[in-house]
Formats: structure tokens, sequence, C-alpha cells
């Protein structure tokens, strides 16, 4: 990556949201991040914490977490630990400082019952063997 290097930008920054205060550097790469582990904001789910979202959401974190060898974007085994759709997600979604050169492809995942597309990374789903259910399917059910 190359960037223009301006003069005063020197001040450390969280790489996802810009934040100049209370920093840290993951564990997992070394980039700056918010040092918000411990501050639950209710209402705000998506962002309520950098640090967090980063190691929990990203394959950078699960890989640095599992232990595994090399870089995360290359690395095999992140690839087979979750469905394509989830790897693709986990490498490109907004926690990632660096996304995924080259995420897997994959076909939408499918309710089985009522055929509506399921996003694995944002709705709620239920899913016992190879059968995924959407909500209101699973709440039909209940
Ligand atoms: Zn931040
Ligand atoms: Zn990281
Ligand atoms: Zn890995
Ligand atoms: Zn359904």
């Amino acid at each position: 990556m190359t960037r223009p290097v301006k003069k005063k930008a020197d001040k450390p920054r969280c790489g996802l949201c810009g934040k100049t205060k209370n920093l840290t550097k993951t564990e997992c790469c070394g980039n700056w991040i918010c040092d918000d582990e411990d501050r639950y904001v209710p209402f705000s789910f998506s962002r309520k914490s950098c640090s967090r979202n980063h190691r929990r959401y990203t394959l950078c974190g699960y890989h640095f977490n599992e232990g595994h060898e090399g870089d995360w974007k290359t690395c095999e085994q992140c690839r087979t630990d979750f469905e394509p759709e989830m790897v693709a997600w986990y490498g490109t979604n907004e926690y990632n400082f660096e996304k995924m050169p080259d995420p897997p492809t994959y076909e939408p995942t499918r309710c089985s019952k009522c055929k509506v597309v399921i996003k694995l990374a944002t709705d709620s789903y239920s899913r016992s063997g190879d059968e995924y259910r959407c909500r209101n399917c699973t709440e039909n059910e209940m």
C-alpha cells in the first residue's frame, strides 16, 4: 500500500473509524485501533467496539486467535473453517484494515422452506445439518 505522506499525518488514528483518542495496537496485525473493548454502547450494535469487532468478526483476528501460520489472506485453514459466504464476509467487512483480495465465491444461502435468501453474516436463521431456515420460518414452526 502506498499513500501520499502528509506532513501532519503522524498522529495515530484508529484504522477503522479514524478516532485519535484511546488507541491501542491490535495484537493480530499491529494496527492502531480504538481501545474500547470494555465499553458497551446500547443501540449501536454494528459498531460498538472497533477492537472487539476486528478481533471477533474478521479472519485476521480469528487467524491470530487460532494460532495459524503465515498471512490470514492466504491461509487455507481459515478458508476451510467457515462456509465460503462467511469467509468472504469475515475477509472483506468493514472491520478489516486490509481486505481479502480474492474472497471465495458462493451461492446465496436460501431458506430451505420459503427459499428467501439468508445473509449468514447479518440475518438471523436456524440451521440443522445442511438446511437453513429463515427467521420467519423458524418462528412459524415454534
Ligand atoms: Zn475505532
Ligand atoms: Zn488484525
Ligand atoms: Zn488462518
Ligand atoms: Zn423461510
